[in-house]
């Protein structure tokens, strides 16, 4: 048997929700453009759909690079915050609004936020349903624009006395008073999506609800056009495997309202992002029992094939197009010279504009 299950061709598996977490990788001597093609093709995926960071300016215009180099790929921009905290007074040509047109134009499939992760919104403290955002909901909402959304985090890690010294080592320890709560976190986005009820969101890590269930559910039956993706954080396999009967019923059920990711990272151990796919796909397609996230023994609920499908691949072309959109060169130059002050790392600069020098 070999190590790893590959993909069937015939599901025409998208991963989701990958990121480029450095330009460059000093081990294979590479950097990023290309850097996920080996791991599309030795998985068999269909496509792959990178999500911007919004830690630096960088982040976008790499996507976009990598989009004109490899056009079958898909891409979620990322608003960009001049400074922190940030002040909404001297914001000028830079507000959600603008930052969303523009990256319409340049050619991104969606928006990526990654605002409602409690580490990032403590550093511009921006209610998500507050006035500053609200007329790039509006016409996001009205344009059906794809949203992939990390909203909190591991209910864990509010707790001193249950998150891991791993997680508390990459500063995602939130229960010292400094940090949003995760209820009011919740509160803020019921509010946007009771004022804009048809958002095209896609909640990432099962919206952390895999401990309550229900608050999904009733997200997904008032608002049609929420789904969520099932991308790791291991704690919710770990609740997966341990109430096999309830999410065996669970996604028979909503199948068509989860989408599979692997929250990637380039560059990343080719390895553990293969380990990735195999237990997740082994958890939907197949009825084995094999050791899985936090070492816990996990059987899968094998989905009919028809729902297999929609998991890995339909649900997200539903949500975000059928095919990646093409990239408007002009557009993308336009904006790295808007942008590429804000670049702080030299490295990051130089490649970036002699990357734009070459592809555009
Ligand atoms: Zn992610």
């Amino acid at each position: 048997m070999a190590k790893y299950i590959t993909l069937p061709k015939e599901l025409e598996a998208i991963d989701g929700h990958l990121h480029i977490h450095k330009l460059y990788e000093e081990e294979r001597q590479m950097n990023f453009i290309g850097g996920y093609e080996w791991y599309k093709e030795r998985n068999n995926f269909r496509g792959i759909s990178i999500a911007s960071l919004p830690r630096k300016a960088s982040n976008n215009m790499a996507v976009a690079l990598y989009k004109v180099a490899n056009p079958n790929t898909y891409a979620h921009g990322c608003i960009v915050y001049p400074h922190s905290p940030v002040d909404v007074s001297k914001i000028g040509d830079m507000d959600p609004l603008t930052q969303y047109k523009e990256m319409m134009e340049i050619g991104f499939d969606g928006i990526k936020m990654l605002e409602g992760k409690p580490e990032v919104y403590k550093k511009n403290w921006i209610p998500l349903d507050s006035d500053f955002y609200e007329p790039f909901f509006s016409q996001i909402e009205k344009d059906g624009t794809h949203i992939l959304a990390h909203i909190n985090d591991p209910e864990s890690f509010w707790d001193g006395d249950k998150v891991s010294d791993e997680h508390k080592a990459k500063g995602w320890y939130y229960g010292d008073g400094t940090y949003l709560p995760s209820e009011d976190m919740y509160k803020q986005i019921d509010n946007l999506l009771a004022k804009h009820p048809l958002l095209n969101i896609t909640l990432a890590h099962f919206y952390f609800c895999s401990g309550k269930p229900q608050k999904l559910i009733d997200i997904f039956e008032k608002y049609k056009n929420v789904n969520v993706d099932v991308t790791p954080g291991g704690e919710m396999f770990v609740d997966f495997a341990n109430n096999p009967e309830y999410y065996k019923e669970f996604f028979n059920k909503y199948y068509d309202r989860i989408e599979f990711g692997t929250d990637g990272d380039f560059p990343r151990c080719v390895e553990a992002m293969d380990w990735l796919v195999d237990r997740i796909y082994r958890y939907f397609a197949t009825d084995e029992t094999f050791m899985a996230f936090e070492d816990t023994l996990t059987t899968g609920i094998k989905l009919p094939y028809e729902k297999v499908k929609r998991i890995f691949s339909y649900n997200f072309v539903e949500r975000v197009g059928k095919t990646p959109r093409p990239i408007n060169k002009e557009a993308l130059a336009k904006y790295i010279d808007k942008y590429k002050h804000l670049i702080t790392d030299k490295e990051d600069y130089d490649l970036i504009t002699s990357l734009a020098k070459k592809l555009l």
